[in-house]
């Protein structure tokens, strides 16, 4: 019988976790322990993950959500690199196209400015070939006019052409999910607010775990053969318990994206622009809202409230204004915001922003396996890599031989999409119809396929037997029961934030749905008023953080 992968199970799995034993335990909920809980379930390992907050809470929900190539990386002569994400692109995009959606990108050719035209388009050249970058993606160079035709709202006096290129843009914090979610399809199990407190050695070598659960505050004993540290900006510190932590470490360098409401920067398309610092910015156009990203600036704070601060939204708000001349955006206009944590390798004598992104794999002398650095772009071959370490330690200690990795066929968990993009087209348009009968629209159906695929079905399906209230607030509570019951929220915040974007693309839905959520949570999870009143209390603090920037700050 299937799982349910529900915090309304969770005593059960619980107790299921602390009598089994597992090939492989992977400590971190972001994108790259969901990549290798996969890589290695789908191997036949028989695995577990573990995450300490809600999946994808780190890093993984603050990422500018491009799947992208690295231009930057390009500048950098870092060739294997480009190759690698360029690749990667097509290859997440093709594991689930609903999530991982074509974007148009506009780099803009200023005089004085980072990309000069040669470089620009040898650049983008170089990199559809190594990148094999399909003939209909592949980069065009504008001229004047058709760059301001794109974009009317860049300089016309400074513009001198521009890159056209494809990349593609997603739901980091969804991403990590189908991954985790496909992954218990192959037989891996996968908890939230468990955290990691001690390693247990046999003879040396690492053959268990401790781990507190954040809910009960219960301990529970973990046994295992191995262990991957797959915790991003808390690296260092698993590797610390370890007693392990030597030769390179961490360099944590925090960025930070804006929220603008479209009408206050109604950009067309995204555009990849040059701020006055000669650093590049991205202002990407997202339902009804535009976001803005992102700074580089080294970290030694608390890795568990990484917040925006005014140099840092000064710092964004230039550069929008300095690129686009009619644009004059305030603090007051900031609707919402995101800060997270890159966790880079630290290299003497360079600043974040030239710091390599690549991904490396340090392995202690106890055996734990810690992966560092990397994007959410290159998450797939980085899992591939991570769990290569662990096959040839099961083949080494136990004559085990496992399959290679095989994830670049696997459908996540929303497909799947034999014909790909014209498929998600239809059925956003198969959605509309049904929507549109209750007053909803196109808006309404992209949404819900751009985050659950055809999972909306589901989510239809309740919707369509609840009664009582309007269309939107019918549908969110549909959106609830689906995430309670599929996707193992605890906390009305998880399904806010994390499973919906919603804190960030539609904060105003947080705000005026509160009550109806928390009165289904307390039904659904037996919450007495005292915890629904602390949770209520959360939930406005949340939203005042993130909604009422320029008052906050003050
Ligand atoms: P995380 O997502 O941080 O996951 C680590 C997890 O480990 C956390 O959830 C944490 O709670 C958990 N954990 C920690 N300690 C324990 C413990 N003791 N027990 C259990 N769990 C524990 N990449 C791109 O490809 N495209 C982009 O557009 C892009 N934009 C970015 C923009 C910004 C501002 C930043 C900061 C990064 C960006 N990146 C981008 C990089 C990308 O987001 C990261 O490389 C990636 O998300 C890191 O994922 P991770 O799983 O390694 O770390």
């Amino acid at each position: 019988m299937k799982r349910t992968f529900s915090n309304l199970d969770r005593k059960a799995l619980i107790r299921e976790i602390s009598q089994e034993h597992y090939d492989l335990v992977v400590i971190g909920g972001g994108i790259t322990g969901a990549g290798i809980l996969l890589d290695a379930a789908s191997r036949g390992i028989k695995t577990l993950l573990l995450e300490k907050s809600d999946f994808a809470s780190g890093t993984s929900s603050k990422s500018t959500k491009l799947i992208h190539g690295g231009l930057r990386y390009l500048k950098q002569l870092d060739l294997a690199l480009v190759r690698e994400v360029g690749t990667e692109r097509a290859i997440v995009h093709s594991m689930a196209p609903h999530l991982v959606i074509p974007e148009k990108m506009l780099l803009p050719l200023v005089a004085n400015g980072t990309y000069n035209k040669w470089l620009t388009s040898m650049g983008l050249m170089v990199y559809d070939f190594l990148a094999s970058v399909a003939p209909d993606d592949q980069r065009r160079m504008l001229t004047r006019e058709e760059t301001l035709q794109k974009e009317p709202l860049l300089p016309r006096e400074r513009i001198k052409g521009a890159g056209y290129y494809a990349e593609y843009r997603t739901d980091d914090a969804r991403l990590t999910l189908e991954n985790i979610k496909t992954a218990l399809d192959h037989g891996g199990t996968a908890i939230n607010y468990l955290a990691v407190t001690e390693f247990q050695y046999k003879e040396d070598t690492i053959g268990g775990l401790l781990a507190k659960d954040q809910v009960t505050g219960e301990e529970l004993q973990i046994a295992c053969s191995y262990v991957i540290n797959a915790t991003g900006p808390w690296v260092d510190d698993l590797r610390t318990l370890n007693k392990s932590m030597n030769g390179k470490e961490l360099h944590l360098s925090k960025g930070v994206h804006l929220v603008f409401p479209g009408e206050k920067f109604p950009v067309r398309q995204s555009v990849y622009f040059d701020a006055p610092d000669g650093r590049m910015i991205f202002a990407i156009p997202r339902d009804r809202v535009t976001y803005v990203g992102t700074t580089d600036t080294t970290y030694q704070d608390n890795k568990d409230r990484v917040t925006t601060n005014i140099d840092d939204a000064s710092y964004l708000i230039n550069a929008v204004n300095s690129m686009f001349p009619d644009i004059t955006l305030k603090m007051e206009d900031i609707v919402s915001s995101w800060a997270g944590l890159r966790p880079l390798i630290h290299e003497k004598g360079k600043s974040p922003s030239e710091l390599s992104r690549k991904d490396e794999i340090f392995v202690s002398d106890s055996g734990l396996i810690s992966i560092a650095g990397g994007k959410l772009t290159g998450y797939r071959k980085m899992a591939e890599r991570a769990v290569d370490k662990v096959a040839e330690r099961l083949k080494k200690h136990q004559d085990r031989t496992t399959s290679p990795c095989s994830t670049h066929t696997i459908t996540l968990c929303g497909g799947p999409w034999l014909k790909g993009n014209e498929e998600v087209n239809s059925y956003i348009a198969q959605l509309t119809e049904i929507l549109r009968c209750d007053g909803l629209d196109t808006d309404d159906a992209r949404y819900l396929v751009h985050t659950y695929g055809k999972q909306a079905d589901k989510i239809i399906g309740r919707y369509q037997k609840l009664i009582d209230g309007h269309p939107e607030e019918r549908l969110l509570r549909a959106e609830f029961a689906f995430c309670t019951e599929n996707e193992m929220i605890l906390d009305p915040l998880d399904f806010f934030i994390r499973r919906t974007g919603r804190l960030y693309f539609r904060i105003e839905s947080v705000a005026s749905h509160t009550e109806v959520i928390l009165s289904d949570y307390a039904d659904t999870f037996n919450a007495s008023q005292q915890e629904v009143a602390l949770l209520r209390d959360r939930i406005r603090e949340v939203v005042r953080e993130h909604s009422n920037f320029a008052n906050s700050i003050r």
